[in-house]
């Protein structure tokens, strides 16, 4: 359907008005065409009738002299000249009595023997009429002379009249001879006297045939008017010359009827209007839902439906369209954005929560590049597809994103913060999508091992590192399957005071059949990020639990790392029970070293396990103390039981105000109820201070470097005895 058809105007206005009108219209025509061909036949009729009645009044006329004319007394007294007689009988009688407007008694000469005018100052003299009426007397002496006698039985005597003009006005003239009506009285024919009787057609004739006939507005007119509500009959002469003419409205009954039906018609139409109008928004309702449905099937075909942004397609297909112009605009960069720990949000608040966080963000990225394409991919990831003209435009919008991202979000009365890396491609000239993306996928991943909140730009140095991290995975998976290669290591740790080792710290090794030794610096977070973190932490803690087993009679306790992903995780405090009671040791040996970031940020999960296994007896320790973000103060409120000052402040001992840093570390843990345990101890003179600074228990090379399984038996072996182990 073409577009203009489907618009609600069209359908609920235009077409019903179009029908309503065809409508209405045709019958209106029709109804128009009947009742004028009726009101014509009417016209026609009355003229007809008016003719017809012409030509009666000239008959009524004649008529009517004759009441006078065929009379003994008559013949008498008008040979006689008696002029009072005819004035009484023949003159203004016929006046009073049928309304003539003039009288005249002629000789057989044509001489004026007698005259009645009823009103001499507006008609003709009675000279005038002799002399207009002069054709008609000869033709009825003629008729006379030769004898011709009345035929029928109305007519008692033969006469001539006609239709004529006397002195511009139009007159039924008519002729009759005055004789004996018993037939006593002998003339010689052609010899009689004539009566000349004279009828104005204007005038009171006018009104009298209005009101018999009911003609409307009858007049006597000299010419017709032109007008479409005037009708008229000519009045001709016997000799066929146009007197004038009869003119009246005539009685349409066409026009009555339409104007009777006019309203019904009216209403017809309206209803039409009002039915298609209906109709119209019927349909017009309809295809607007259908469309609507499509735009929906559309919408969601090509956005995200938690953000309104567009989706992983319509980014694709766009980046693809747009390369193809690439080479002859601008340049065109792709950022792929990913949220850093966005998984511990959804798990810690819920995935509302997680939604709304999602939706921030979404609504951030789109206020910080309004001209670009916002897609998003799924999960916590983002892309940008950005027109730029240049790499430090490109950075710098890295850089703002990166700055509005870790700015706190107020979601469900929770404060809560993430931040994002971002790796970046830059389309070159040749460049496919796919490859394109790839490459900004590196680059995200480089941005998040060089720490988070970070942005990265694809070079091509990173594909090996791609490659060699790639390869490091699913060699990692291996190395756990077989437990070949992986192994732990244990470092002692020593009272401060007497230097008796008062535990050992397992710390997992990875020796790589090619690459050799892996720190876990580098294999751990490869571990979190693939979900190998959980299987790792238990080969650690089930080999550090079984050293424990193997040397009963040595009673120092142990420690492991766990990683927050392995905190959180559920079923993470019965695990570690289980495999405690498994090699039947006593909780109160384990001590489990976590970051400050599991202590503080991800309150609920971690602080749930932490709390049932401290319950049970199991220790915790802050691990790199002072190495986060979190104050001094806060991190000595939290619910463990020892603080490992980091390496980096043990290095700063001998630097201005250094000692006095870790004195008052140490001193504040001290007053919580906190043991302090110093890391990376490296020389005896660091030994030394740490100890006159009140550390309870100190690590690091200068007293023992992580040992292997064998040689920490024999280390523990020795414990047994009592000897002081550690300070020479
Ligand atoms: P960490 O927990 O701080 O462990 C101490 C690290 O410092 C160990 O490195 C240890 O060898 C090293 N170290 C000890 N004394 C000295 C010293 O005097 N000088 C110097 N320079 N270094 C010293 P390692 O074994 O390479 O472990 C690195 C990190 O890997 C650990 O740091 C820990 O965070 C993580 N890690 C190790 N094993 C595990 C594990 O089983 N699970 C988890 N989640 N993390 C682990
Ligand atoms: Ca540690
Ligand atoms: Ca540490």
């Amino acid at each position: 359907m073409n577009r203009m058809f489907r618009q609600k105007p069209f359908l609920t206005v235009v077409l019903p008005l179009i029908v309503a009108t065809l409508t209405t219209g045709l019958l209106f025509g029709a109804l128009l065409l009947s009742t004028l061909k009726s009101d014509e036949a009417a016209i026609q009729r009355q003229r007809d009738l008016l003719s017809l009645v012409i030509d009666k009044l000239e008959d009524e006329v004649a008529h009517n002299q004759e009441s006078a004319t065929v009379w003994d007394d008559a013949v008498t007294h008008v040979q006689q000249r008696n002029q009072d007689w005819m004035s009484s009988n023949l003159g203004e009688w016929m006046h009073t009595y049928f309304r003539h407007d003039a009288a005249l008694i002629l000789d057989n000469q044509g001489g004026l023997v007698y005259e009645f005018i009823a009103e001499p100052s507006k008609t003709a003299s009675g000279v005038t009429i002799a002399n207009v009426a002069a054709p008609l007397v000869s033709k009825l002496q003629q008729r006379l002379v030769a004898g011709e006698v009345a035929s029928g039985t109305t007519i008692l005597s033969v006469g001539e009249s006609d239709l004529l003009d006397l002195d511009g006005r139009a007159a039924i003239v008519s002729v009759k001879p005055i004789v004996s009506d018993s037939g006593e009285i002998e003339q010689e024919p052609g010899t009689e006297n004539l009566h000349v009787a004279v009828r104005y057609l204007d005038g009171v004739l006018l009104s009298e045939l209005a009101t018999d006939y009911q003609f409307e507005n009858l007049a006597f007119v000299r010419t017709p008017a032109v007008a479409a509500d005037v009708s008229n009959v000519s009045v001709r002469s016997g000799s066929g010359q146009t007197i004038g003419y009869f003119q009246w409205q005539p009685f349409t009954p066409g026009a009555s009827v339409i104007q009777a039906v006019y309203p019904v018609v009216l209403l017809v139409g309206v209803s039409a209007f009002l039915l298609m109008s209906f109709l119209g928004r019927a349909i017009w309702r309809r295809s607007r839902s259908l469309a609507a449905s499509q735009r929906e099937l559309r919408q969601l075909a090509m956005h995200d439906p938690l953000t309104g942004l567009s989706n992983r397609t319509t980014f694709y297909r766009t980046l693809v369209q747009r390369l193809e112009r690439a080479d002859t605009e601008n340049g065109v960069a792709v950022m792929f954005v990913d949220l850093d720990h966005f998984k511990e949000v959804n798990d810690t608040f819920g995935h509302p929560v997680g939604d709304a966080l999602i939706k921030e963000v979404a609504n951030r990225l789109l206020e910080i590049a309004p001209s670009a394409l916002v897609s998003r991919l799924g999960g916590d990831e983002f892309t940008i597809l950005q027109d730029v003209d240049d790499l430090v435009e490109v950075e710098l919008l890295a850089g703002r994103i990166i700055e509005k991202l870790r700015l706190p979000s107020q979601i469900e009365g929770n404060l809560i913060t993430v931040g994002a890396s971002i790796g970046i491609s830059l389309a070159v000239p040749g460049l496919e999508a796919t490859e394109m993306t790839r490459r900004a996928d590196i680059a995200l991943y480089h941005a998040k091992a060089a720490g988070r909140n970070k942005f990265a730009v694809f070079g091509s140095h990173m594909e090996e590192v791609l490659r060699r991290r790639r390869m490091l995975e699913t060699d990692l998976a291996i190395a756990l399957e077989t437990g070949t290669q992986l192994g732990v290591h244990f470092q002692p740790v020593y009272a401060a005071m007497d230097g008796r080792m008062s535990s050992m710290e397992a710390l997992c090794r990875w020796m790589h059949p090619t690459f050799g030794a892996i720190s876990p610096d580098v294999f751990v977070p490869i571990a979190e990020e693939c979900g190998l973190i959980q299987k790792l932490g238990l080969y650690v803690l089930e080999e550090a639990c079984s050293l424990l087993a193997d040397v009963p009679d040595c009673d120092v306790g142990i420690s492991v790392n766990a990683s927050a992903i392995e905190l959180m995780a559920p079923g993470y405090a019965l695990r570690v029970l289980t495999m405690l009671s498994k090699f039947s040791l006593d909780p109160s040996r384990l001590e489990i070293e976590i970051t400050e970031r599991v202590a503080t940020d991800t309150e609920d999960k971690a602080a749930a396990a932490i709390r049932s296994l401290r319950e049970a007896g199991v220790r915790f320790a802050i691990d790199d103390f002072g190495m986060g973000t979190s104050s001094f103060g806060q991190l000595l409120n939290l619910n463990v039981d020892r603080i490992k000052i980091d390496k980096m402040f043990v290095d700063q001992l001998h630097e201005n105000g250094g000692a006095p840093l870790v004195e008052a570390i140490v001193q504040m843990a001290r007053h919580k109820g906190l043991k302090t345990t110093a890391e990376g101890v490296e020389t005896a003179d660091q030994r030394e201070i740490l100890a006159s600074l009140g550390c309870d228990s100190l690590q690091g090379f200068e007293l023992s470097k992580p040992l292997n399984r064998i040689d920490t038996k024999k280390l523990m072996s020795k414990h047994e005895s009592g000897s002081r182990e550690a300070f020479g």
